[in-house]
């Protein structure tokens, strides 16, 4: 609202700046004749010459216009004499069809003088009471400034329904109350039951919190108001106060409606807590905040839904009975969700036959709903660079390995040596993941450098683990140091490369021992993690509770995990190393295999079979989409769901 104000007041400015030099440059325009005199003007009335005659009465000037054509005659088209206005010479010009025209007052002259005398000091004293305005803008009487930003989105715009959010069925099974009581409040209220103000919608960033609560409001069929709680919270003092007040105006006179603040943990912080002290303006907005909720009756219809992803920074006020009171939580999607969001992203995408959802899901743990909206959108990106007509699976996993790695650096110079090296590497961890019972199958190895990582060997989980086994912890540890394994056997020499695999490891030995009870110190918790980092009530740690003493058998245990990973990975090696020189050999031809084919060079396959199965691959993927195009179901198979092939 502030910058459109800023705007006009500009245009305004450039207006009249523009009228200004405009008038100015028209009276230049008007040329003047030399040496008129009374005589050549009667002569010119006479022949019919002179266009217009006025007759000023103040300055006892008559002042006239040529007729266009006469300009060079004259070398000018305007006249100015002394003279006067008796009826002579009205009848004079009245003889010769001129009417002449009568003036008072100069007025262009004066409209001119008043804008070169008048015109700075109006803008000053206008800038003045602008800058004043914004400054007081609070206490109501604010102008457009302390007016809300919500943005009403109507039923009839953009309207989404539950369908559209997917993967988030408790969610969307708690808000169904809210849906009912915003179609028909009056059937609650009958009963003497008391219609909840406020939803608290808690999750992180990007689990649909946003579209849940528009598709509340679409499925009652009621309006919409946006406004984002960092909106509130502004320079100028009162202004958030004012427009809490502005905002709950608007909703009761668009009742029943929903409005909703997303991000209130901007303005709804524990009062008093929060890094750099107190923030008395926000602290008046939240006030104003809860006088309002306690103000209005949500029998009329406003409900208001809220959504943070820190609840636990949240000033208690809001959430007491009668203000934000009821709480929903949005988890990030589990496996099945995934599926169900990819679904619903995807049925905006043509798809080919061999793009699998679940497959897909399975390789994005973690991912929010935006994330995955983001992952199909990137996927048609990538789709659409290689000309394609549909997506296919391939184009997945490229945007996921950008989504999830950052994009690959070909450009990046490896030395042959450094190549070789890697290739080794990611072998051993290949191998070594394959040999060990209880990990997840192997997804994918590369050679091509992504981010900060030189190789990436990836997995994928067969369905989502919630827990962890000791053996599987252990093939883990093994798994991860598979790489730098290879390096030792092979070079006699070790890089740099497993920098990162080596922490991991580290940290699974860690758990197991401190954590998780798995090792021979027995079932003791020594160090407990706490809440993630709580922003103004100090900071999360691990605490350690344990002796210095123990504290050296934490350490004896650990290494003694570690060691006994980091020979088993040798181990397996040595016993294989017909398969990891395989595996080395394909990834330095090919630079990324992918599961299907490790499996075949593992079980003995040589190098070349894998260009035979690829050209195969290809071939049928190309077959199944040309088999449809000739069936003309115009949109390519895939959106009926996954195909085997
Ligand atoms: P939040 O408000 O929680 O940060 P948004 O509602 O703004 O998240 O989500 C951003 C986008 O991500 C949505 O517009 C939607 O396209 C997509 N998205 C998020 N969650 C889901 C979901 N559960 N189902 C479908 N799409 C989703
Ligand atoms: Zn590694």
């Amino acid at each position: 609202m502030r910058s459109t104000q800023k705007t006009l007041a500009l245009w305004f400015f450039l207006i009249i700046m523009a009228v200004f030099l405009f008038q100015a440059y028209e009276s230049k325009q008007q040329k003047a004749i030399a040496d008129f005199n009374f005589s050549k003007f009667t002569e010119a009335v006479k022949a019919g010459e002179v266009a217009t005659v006025t007759f000023r009465q103040d300055t006892s000037e008559v002042v006239g216009e040529m007729k266009p054509e006469f300009e060079k005659k004259y070398n000018g088209t305007h006249f100015s004499i002394v003279g006067n206005t008796q009826d002579e010479g009205y009848k004079f010009l009245q003889q010769h069809g001129i009417t002449p025209n009568y003036e008072r007052a100069d007025n262009g002259g004066f409209f001119q003088s008043l804008l070169v005398n008048w015109l700075p000091l109006i803008l000053i004293v206008a800038m003045f009471l602008f800058i004043m305005r914004q400054i007081q803008a609070g206490g109501g009487k604010a102008m457009s400034f302390g007016k809300s930003r919500a943005r009403l989105l109507t039923e009839h715009k953009n309207r989404v329904t539950f369908k559209e959010v997917a993967g988030v069925d408790e969610a969307k099974e708690d808000l169904q109350e809210i849906v009912s009581f915003l179609k028909d409040p009056k059937k609650y209220t009958k009963l003497g039951g008391r219609i909840p103000k406020g939803v608290l919608l808690v999750g992180s960033p990007g689990t649909g919190k946003t579209l849940l609560a528009r598709a509340v409001a679409g499925e009652a069929g009621v309006p919409f108001f946006t406004i984002s709680g960092s909106d509130f919270v502004e320079m100028f003092v009162g202004v958030g106060a004012s427009r809490v007040r502005d905002l709950f105006e608007q909703g009761k006179k668009n009742a029943p409606c929903l409005i909703f603040i997303d991000e209130i943990d901007a303005v709804g912080r524990h009062r008093g807590a929060g890094m750099g002290g107190g923030h008395d303006e926000r602290e008046q907005t939240l006030n104003q905040l809860l006088v309002e909720m306690d103000g209005f009756e949500s029998s009329e219809g406003v409900i208001m839904i809220a959504a943070t992803n820190r609840p636990d920074v949240l000033d208690p006020a809001l959430l007491r009975p009668g203000r934000f009171d009821r709480r929903v939580i949005v988890n990030k999607p589990d496996l099945k969700g995934r599926e169900q969001i990819l679904a619903v992203h995807m049925r905006k995408t043509p798809l080919g036959p061999d793009v699998d959802a679940s497959k897909i899901a399975r390789g994005t743990p973690g991912f929010s709903g935006a994330d995955l909206e983001n992952l199909v959108n990137e996927a048609a990106l990538v789709a659409a660079r290689s000309d394609k007509k549909y997506l296919e699976m391939e184009d997945f996993e490229k945007a996921k390995d950008k989504v999830t790695m950052g994009a690959e650096r070909r450009s990046m110079v490896i030395s042959d040596e450094d190549k070789k090296v890697t290739a080794y590497h990611e072998a051993g961890h290949t191998l070594v993941g394959k040999k060990l019972v209880g990990l997840d199958p192997i997804h994918k190895v590369t050679i091509i450098p992504r981010g900060m990582a030189l190789g990436v060997t990836q997995t994928l989980p067969e369905k989502e683990s919630v827990s962890l086994s000791k053996s599987k912890a252990e093939n883990m540890i093994a798994f991860l140091f598979g790489g730098r394994a290879a390096e030792e056997l092979i070079f006699k020499d070790i890089t740099t490369g497993a920098g990162n695999d080596i922490e991991r490891a580290t940290e699974i030995a860690r758990r197991m021992v401190c954590e998780w009870g798995m090792s021979k110190l027995g079932p003791l918790a020594y160090e407990t993690r706490d809440n993630p980092v709580f922003m103004g009530m100090g900071y999360g740690n691990k605490s350690k509770e344990y002796s210095d003493a123990k504290a050296q058998e934490i350490d004896t245990e650990v290494e003694k995990i570690i060691k006994q990973g980091y020979d088993i990975s040798i181990q397996i090696l040595r016993d294989h190393q017909d398969a990891l020189e395989r595996l080395t050999q394909a990834l330095l031809e090919y630079e990324t295999i992918d599961g299907h084919e490790v499996d075949m060079l593992v079980n003995g396959a040589a190098v070349a079979e894998i260009e035979k199965y690829r050209n195969a691959k290809k071939d049928s993927n190309a077959a199944i989409m040309n088999a449809a195009e000739k069936k003309g179901s115009g949109d390519p198979v895939g959106n009926t769901g996954p195909v085997t092939i």
